[in-house]
């Protein structure tokens, strides 16, 4: 996975700030790996998941394929008042509907 520079941590995908390792120059000791574009990837992969459409609002566009949507989510993106990537937005929308059930 490829993401935009300084725009999460590139172990884990979590905004630079939520990772201690990156935001403490340690990022070679973050342990954890893709917390967060393993689910935004699932989602777009399991159809079954009815999740295409809330991903289609929050890019406010369509994808042809997965490597054209796995290229837009490792974008910036300024969310949740941190700097983080596409990724997190869709993760952070799935969170968010989901809790309303
Ligand atoms: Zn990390």
């Amino acid at each position: 996975m490829r993401y935009d520079n300084d725009s999460c941590c590139f172990r884990c995908g979590r905004p630079g700030d939520l990772c201690y390792h990156y935001s403490n120059k340690q990022i070679n000791q973050c342990r954890y790996r893709n917390v967060i574009i393993e689910s935004t990837i699932t989602a777009f992969i399991f159809h079954d998941a009815g999740l295409k459409s809330l991903i289609e609002d929050v890019a406010q566009r369509g994808f042809a394929n997965k490597n054209e949507y796995q290229k837009w989510l490792g974008k910036k993106c300024r969310i949740l008042g941190w700097n983080g990537t596409n990724a997190l937005a869709v993760f952070e929308e799935i969170v968010r509907q989901r809790s309303k059930k």
